[in-house]
């Protein structure tokens, strides 16, 4: 379903943000007080606003509640992505998320009701240390302290073999929730499903088992 995404400041983080949504075919609203941040997004969003986060009249104008999500991606200006987030808040925007800083800037988000609060340097940092500890895992999402999903290559040790026959929920406790093949997925793959040379295994578990998985299993 087509969703109504607005995202406010366009440095590196909101610009990748932007035009990967508009790729995936949804209308978005790039917002920035920068002019040639807002050129460069015009060929990669719905609409391109020269504006301040800050400036509630103007938000308000853009309609701004009525969008599905609104993502907040000012950077280095903690003062300003708070106060953007406290007019968005304050306006009715059901899902705001923004990018944090540091602690403290997460804190005061909480604090103003920010819907969700996001720090991807620390996160691409975790997923690229995972990937360098092991050549195996191409991709990382940390559920909680203690569960994740993760995104292993099929190595010879699995290959043509049933997920039958591999067990891995018997023997290391995790499940295959996904096999991507090229540009195939397969959701919920049978137990009869073949894992071939180079399949991505999208693996959810409890870190301990996913690790002994990746170590043992593979
Ligand atoms: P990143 O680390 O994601 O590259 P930057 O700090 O470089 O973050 O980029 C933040 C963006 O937010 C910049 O394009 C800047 O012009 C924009 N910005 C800063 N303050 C405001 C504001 N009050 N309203 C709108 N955009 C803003």
């Amino acid at each position: 379903m087509r969703k109504q995404f607005a995202v406010i400041g366009l440095g590196r983080f909101g610009s990748s943000v932007c035009k990967e949504l508009y790729k995936l075919g949804h209308d978005v609203l790039a917002i920035d007080n920068n002019e040639e941040k807002v050129n460069n997004m015009t060929d990669h969003s719905t609409h391109s606003v020269i504006a301040s986060g800050t400036d509630e009249s103007a938000l308000h104008s853009l309609g701004i509640r009525n969008f599905d999500y609104v993502i907040v991606a000012i950077g280095d200006n903690i003062q300003s992505s708070i106060l953007c987030t406290l007019i968005l808040k304050e306006l009715g925007v059901s899902n705001v998320w923004v990018k944090a800083q540091n602690y403290y800037h997460h804190r005061v988000l909480e604090k103003i009701g920010a819907d969700r609060i996001v720090h991807p340097e620390q996160d691409m940092g975790i997923r690229i240390a995972q990937h360098l500890v092991s050549e195996k895992i191409v991709d990382y999402i940390e559920l909680s302290d203690e569960y994740s999903i993760i995104e292993v290559i099929a190595t010879e040790k699995v290959s043509n073999k049933s997920l039958d026959q591999l067990n891995v929920r018997a023997k290391y406790g995790c499940t295959i929730l996904a096999i991507k093949r090229g540009n195939d997925i397969n959701i919920s793959p049978f137990p009869s499903e073949m894992i071939e040379l180079n399949d991505i295994l999208i693996v959810i578990g409890h870190k301990n088992d996913l690790k002994r998985f990746e170590e043992e299993g593979m």
